[in-house]
């Protein structure tokens, strides 16, 4: 038996989300009292295999599994070598493609759009925010034994683990199903303008409490002095004062930094929900009762104005 996760990686990289994923399995399976199991398939599979943090790690190297039909081809099987229960990936177009087509091929089923996982009372239990995010729905797998089904979790829904050796790394026998595949014909890098927050270690998170985008350049020099980005509430998108590119929350992007700095933000679910896992959340806010200060590990409760300059300056003095 073992939790096995699916993992992406591109350009010799492994995707942010499955590192993140592969974290939230590992507490999965040690509840469980399984092996940690990963499949890793397409070209250039076998140089990255080698830093996926898992016990094993199945690969499946070769143009046949750039296509959703050969990449589960490769899951089906490392299913079988593994004894998996569960599979687990990271939401992508890609995997979304794959977890379907698994699904389909093993009659299991999918529960989609999850935020987190457990292992209670010897069941898994995931996690679904519903209704707008305004509630969270508990969710499990109607299976009997054997293997269950398929976890697709929220992009970003966890903090990457470190890379780190891997317990061992097998080679998969992937028969052909015969099944009537794709062809790749080439990636396009398509034109981006902006930051990409999701990536950002740091995010100064900035809400209505600025005031204007007058005060940006007050958020816009604290996430320079400490390396980071600029994100926003929807509250700010809305009033036109930042790029949507930067919102965070149910109806933008899910964020895991290392750091989050809250700044003037009061703290709606909405907003919670696309940053809950960052590793340190750090709240500034003049209303001792926004709800910032109900999830944040540290809080400041004071005027903005008034700290953040005095934050950079002792920021500064000290990278200095
Ligand atoms: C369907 C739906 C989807 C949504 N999606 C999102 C989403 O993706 N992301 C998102 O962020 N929101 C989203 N929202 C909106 C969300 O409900 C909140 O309205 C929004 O997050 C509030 O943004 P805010 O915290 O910047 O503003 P506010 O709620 O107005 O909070 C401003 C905070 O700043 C503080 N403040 C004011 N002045 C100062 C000062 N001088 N010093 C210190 N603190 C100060 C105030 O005390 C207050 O707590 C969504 C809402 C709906 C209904």
């Amino acid at each position: 038996m073992s939790i096995l996760v699916f993992v992406e990686h591109h350009d010799g990289t492994i995707a942010p989300g499955s590192l993140g994923v592969v974290g939230a399995a590992r507490e999965l399976a040690t509840a469980a009292g399984v092996p940690l199991t990963a499949v890793v398939a397409g070209p250039g599979a076998s140089g990255v295999a080698g830093s996926v943090p898992v016990d094993t790690v199945y690969v499946a190297d070769g143009d046949r599994f750039q296509v959703a039909v050969g990449r589960v081809d490769a899951l089906a099987a490392a299913i079988d070598a593994s004894g998996a229960q569960l599979v687990l990936a990271s939401a992508s177009v890609n995997a979304a493609d794959v977890a379907g087509g698994l699904a389909g091929r093993l009659g299991v089923g999918i529960n989609t759009d999850l935020t987190g996982i457990a292992f209670e009372g010897g069941a898994f239990v995931a996690s679904r925010p519903s209704l707008d995010d305004s509630v969270v729905v508990r969710c499990g797998w109607n299976a009997t034994g054997g293997f269950q089904g398929i976890a697709l979790f929220r992009a970003g829904s966890f903090a990457p683990v470190e890379k780190a050796a891997p317990g061992s790394t097998e080679t998969l026998e992937v028969a052909d199903s015969g099944r009537r595949s794709q062809k790749f014909l080439g990636l396009e890098q398509a034109e981006t303008t902006g930051v990409d927050i999701t990536k950002s270690d740091v995010l100064i998170g900035a809400g209505r409490g600025l005031g204007g985008p007058e005060h940006f350049q007050l958020v816009e020099h604290l996430a320079q002095t400490m390396g980071g980005e600029v994100a926003t509430t929807r509250a700010v998108v809305d009033a036109g004062w930042y790029d949507y590119a930067t919102q965070v929350g149910q109806t933008g992007k899910t964020v895991a930094p290392k750091i989050y700095i809250a700044v003037g933000i009061s703290g709606a679910i909405q907003h919670k929900i696309g940053m809950q896992s960052s590793g340190t959340i750090i709240a500034i806010n003049k209303d001792p009762h926004a709800p910032i200060f109900d999830f944040a590990d540290y809080g400041v409760v004071g005027d903005l104005f008034t700290i953040l300059p005095k934050l950079d300056e002792q920021l500064a003095a000290r990278k200095a």
